[in-house]
């Protein structure tokens, strides 16, 4: 059987680290084309040596001597830089392209790789927030699969496979975070070290940050309405704490599916990967007898203000979507960085949405550009923010 061949983006992160391990248990199924990091040389040079892709890309250009030099005496090809890795995903081998890369850098790699006919196992979310409509619409057009890795979504994919009725509504369950059941006041002076903490997942820093602000349910409301068509009405967010319902699929006729499993991101992703099969697999199984309790809450959306901006800029259209997920971007960083709080965060999203004016019928240069200006009217207010306290 002829092996399926993948690009992994991000490879050296959270989700592409665990991309590989399911590589390395199919073997026989998988081989990798191309892999790539923004700054950890040292690990991807580890991966290129193991799993020999035909093209290795080091984003940050300062790091490529290191790896060049490292992987001299290989055959490997080894680029620098963004646009380099717009290139790498076009390679004729290539059947899947795999983006793991964190924020709104992983647009243009999605975008060219779908516009040359690959498929696309999707974790960078950032790729549908900042322009959904757009990117599916390519989708259709090129007539690709845009298959989900999101835990949430890979539950809902998983729950409308041989489904030929609509949906009419989907439930994303959201695990509420470390600070769940917080007021205000509380979380004033949490720190970075405290909401890095994640109670069921083990994450890439950006995405535990938004998950502990909720403001990862904002952008996955806006992720599933343009991979599952839906209206925002159709959209609801249903606090689980225990994070062992990934997503829930009501139908017409009022029945609903859920799909289960442990909290652990090899499955939705080696599912993405195998999709339409199921390979067997010595993944730790589920035990009822270990979750007696399953509860559901609501969420707080006036406590955690950034899940209200993600349904308020949805609902705005336009640029809005792509705004907020700059500031957020920039937001977070400063944050990790000790330069704004925990709540300030939503402060500068929403002062960054009112500095910048809503625009509509945008093209990818255009949806850059409002990238672009976002992250630096974002970072000018953190900067102001500063020099007040
Ligand atoms: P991570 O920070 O662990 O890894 C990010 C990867 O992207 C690294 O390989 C890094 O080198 C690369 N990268 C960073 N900045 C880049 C840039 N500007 N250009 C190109 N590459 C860059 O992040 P993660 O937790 O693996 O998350 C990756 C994506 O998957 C995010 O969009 C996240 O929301 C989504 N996701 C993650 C999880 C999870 O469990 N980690 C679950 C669901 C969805
Ligand atoms: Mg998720």
């Amino acid at each position: 059987m002829k092996k399926k061949n993948l690009a992994i983006l991000g490879s050296t992160g959270s989700i592409g680290t665990q991309a590989l391990d399911v590589v390395r248990a199919f073997a026989d199924r998988f081989e990798v084309s191309v892999i790539s990091a923004y700054n950890s040389a040292e690990l991807l040079i580890q991966q290129a040596l193991e799993f020999k892709p035909k093209v290795v890309v080091i984003i940050n250009e300062s790091n490529y001597t290191t790896v060049k030099e490292a992987l001299a005496h290989t055959d490997i090809q080894v680029t620098a830089g963004a646009e380099a890795l717009v290139e790498a995903v076009q390679l004729e081998e290539i059947d899947v392209v795999l983006n793991a890369i964190v924020g709104s850098a992983g647009l243009r790699p999605t975008v060219r790789a779908i516009e040359k006919g690959k498929d696309i196992a999707l974790a960078n979310k950032e790729t549908l927030v900042v322009s959904g409509e757009l990117v599916m619409d390519l989708v259709k057009k090129h007539g690709v699969r845009m298959l989900p890795v999101d835990s949430e979504h890979s539950a809902i994919f998983q729950c409308l496979v041989g489904e030929p009725s609509p949906i009419e509504k989907i439930y994303l369950t959201a695990s509420g975070g470390p600070f769940r059941g917080w007021d205000r006041g509380r979380l004033e002076n949490v720190t970075k070290e405290s909401a890095l903490k994640h109670p069921n997942w083990s994450m890439g820093a950006k995405i535990t940050i938004d998950s502990a602000s909720l403001m990862n349910k904002g952008l996955e409301v806006i992720e599933a309405k343009w991979l599952f068509d839906l209206d925002i009405e159709q959209i609801d967010v249903v606090v689980h704490p225990q994070s062992v319902i990934h997503s829930i699929v009501q139908f017409q006729d009022g029945s609903m599916k859920a799909q289960m499993g442990l909290p652990d991101m090899k499955l939705p992703i080696q599912y993405a990967l195998t999709y339409p099969e199921r390979y067997k697999n010595n993944f730790r199984r589920f035990d009822f007898l270990e979750y007696a309790n399953l509860t559901f809450e609501k969420p707080d959306l006036d406590t955690f203000r950034n899940l209200k901006l993600a349904f308020q800029s949805l609902r705005e259209g336009g640029n809005r979507c792509c705004v907020m997920n700059a500031a957020n971007e920039v937001a977070v960083e400063a944050f990790l960085h000790d330069e704004i709080s925990f709540l300030g965060m939503s402060d500068v999203i929403e002062e960054t949405l009112c500095h910048i004016k809503n625009t509509n019928n945008l093209n990818l240069d255009d949806y850059i550009a409002v990238d672009l200006e976002s992250r630096k009217v974002a970072r000018d207010l953190i900067n102001k923010f500063k020099l007040k306290n």
